[in-house]
């Protein structure tokens, strides 16, 4: 349970908060915003039954009535969940423990009157058995956890700071983002939106690596069902860091001391999933072998690159989010598209995998681009707007999804790969998607702070193509038009010729299969151009 001089310290910083506020012309207009005393304490006294028990309690408050909002969706997956579902047992009293009054706005969203307290406590179960980078898990093994899927914010004042207690199984150890070690129990956000971006690991036995980058501290956390090969579990925790290494190259390290890397081995799931400073890594396939490593670090190449593109350059309703309703939006081809493009390639740019590799992976990808029946009316920004559908969707109903959708990620791979050839043709090696990336960054994250959340703002896709015009040197806009706004068929046979490499295809066109491989009349531009987009020296790495 929260003791007491945290809730006092909450008190007096509810007050401070109110008593420091600004009083600008603009200030007075908005009306200050009066800050909320806000923990959460959640506990597990029962892992088997998969539930847990969750308490949040408030003080300072001023207002008769107050909402509190259990999220719909959780950001990183697009669909509406409704985890609602899974919340019972509500019971809403004073801090003194009288009875208060709350009913029930919609499923999600729950109306408490407050007239007679200023502090109120909200207890809570919810049934937690999906371990998943969305939802959550408690069982007899471990406890998972993905904030949007357990906690209830309140409404309006998702921008004050939370505090969370985590209260254990007896002799399990917690790890996430902000924790020191396994011991630690309390834990401070400067707003909920982080407390929800904060996966949590709570189990028995877990392991943890850590090493240095860019003066960042990096872990590797592993829940491994069953003992983990020590050698394996290194030689994850080295391609790890060879993969942050590569990756921080490109948009500089990011703003933050530590990051971990939470992956859960041999439990029944398969997920990635972004955080801001945390990924989370899930797959059934417990790590027997140098071929599961690799796996395992496709995921982390992934995943770590969303520390920049989607959790700070982000698209302009990922951040701050509201958590009502699903969100729609165009720039899941970039958020999405381009952390694919990157994960692949820095895969290789970090020697985990060979050339050959690389271009079977191109192909595969380049083959659905090219034969996916819903190219023919989808493009990039509307298969990005559709994500509510498919990322995680139930679907009752019979969908004819090959012509209904495309993904995202794979045509946002392919407008990236024709994007980085694209600019590194026309500047002669000189700029690459790297260098649309930092001006995207600095058209939105260096802008000035839109909101409470994080820094800068998000961007449009007027952004992403002017981003992309400043390293191209020329005004993209009819490029945009064509092959992101438009379904005009992606160009890759042009494309790759230009740095080197060669499009074939084969099957007929029931079966269509396209084929990337080093082109044996490469000019010595063209090969000088590959080289550098491999950065490895042809000669040598080649194979
Ligand atoms: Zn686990
Ligand atoms: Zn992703």
């Amino acid at each position: 349970m929260p003791d007491s001089p945290r809730l006092a310290r909450y008190v007096a910083l509810a007050a401070s908060l109110a008593a420091v506020l600004p009083i600008s012309g603009a200030a007075q207009a908005k009306r200050a915003h009066h800050a909320l005393g806000i923990a959460y304490h959640i506990a597990m006294p029962d892992p088997a039954s998969h539930y847990f028990d969750i308490e949040l309690r408030i003080v300072g408050i001023k207002s008769d009535s107050l909402d509190l909002q259990l999220p719909v969706w959780s950001p990183g997956r697009y669909a509406r969940m409704d985890f609602a579902r899974n919340l019972q047992d509500m019971v809403v009293t004073t801090g003194e423990g009288k009875p208060l009054a709350k009913e029930e706005v919609n499923g999600s969203l729950w109306r408490l009157r407050t007239r007679e307290s200023s502090s109120a406590i909200i207890k809570y179960r919810v049934f937690a058995n999906t371990l998943s980078g969305t939802f959550s898990v408690l069982d007899s093994a471990h406890a998972n956890w993905n904030g949007a899927s357990l906690f209830v914010y309140v409404t309006g004042h998702k921008q004050d700071l939370v505090h969370l207690t985590v209260e254990p199984p007896a002799g399990w150890k917690v790890m996430n983002s902000q924790a020191e070690n396994f011991a630690q129990r309390e834990f401070d956000f400067p707003n909920y939106d982080e407390l929800i971006d904060t996966p949590t690991e709570v189990a028995p036995s877990i392991s943890l690596d850590s090493f240095n980058v860019d003066g960042r501290l990096y872990r590797v956390m592993l829940h491994h069902n069953g003992v983990l090969d020590s050698a394996l579990r290194m030689r994850f925790v080295r391609g790890v860091e060879r993969i942050v290494k590569q990756e921080n190259a490109v948009l500089g390290p990011p703003p933050l001391a530590m990051y971990t890397f939470v992956g859960n081995a041999g439990y029944k799931g398969s997920d990635g999933m972004e955080h801001l400073y945390s990924t989370q890594i899930i797959d059934p396939h417990v790590l027997t072998d140098t071929a599961a490593v690799d796996d395992y670090l496709g995921y982390a190449s992934h995943e770590y690159f969303h520390v920049w593109n989607v959790k700070r350059i982000r698209p302009y309703l990922l951040g701050p989010f509201d958590y009502t309703s699903e969100r729609y939006e165009p720039s899941l081809w970039v958020a999405e598209g381009w952390t694919e493009y990157y994960g692949i390639i820095s895969l290789q740019r970090a020697g985990i995998t060979r050339p050959a590799q690389l271009y079977v992976t191109l192909g595969e990808d380049i083959t659905y681009d090219l034969t996916r029946p819903a190219r023919r009316w989808m493009s990039a920004r509307e298969a990005s707007m559709h994500a509510p559908f498919f990322d995680g969707g139930a679907q009752p109903m019979a969908v004819d999804a090959p012509s209904n959708f495309i993904s995202y990620y794979t045509k946002g791979e392919g407008l990236a790969l024709l994007l980085d050839i694209e600019i590194r043709s026309r500047t002669n090696g000189g700029r690459s998607l790297d260098d649309a990336l930092r001006s995207l960054k600095k058209r939105s994250w260096d802008a000035p702070k839109a909101s409470y959340y994080l820094q800068g703002r998000g961007y449009t896709e007027l952004d992403v193509e002017r981003a992309v015009s400043d390293a191209a040197g020329v005004d993209m806009h009819d490029w945009f038009t064509r092959f992101v706004g438009g379904t005009e068929e992606l160009p890759f046979a042009e494309s790759l010729a230009k740095i080197g490499l060669s499009l074939t295809a084969s099957g007929d066109s029931a079966s269509r299969k396209y084929t990337v491989a080093p082109a044996p009349d490469a000019t010595k531009e063209q090969l000088a151009r590959r080289a550098l987009w491999l950065v490895h020296d042809v000669t040598t790495a080649e194979q």
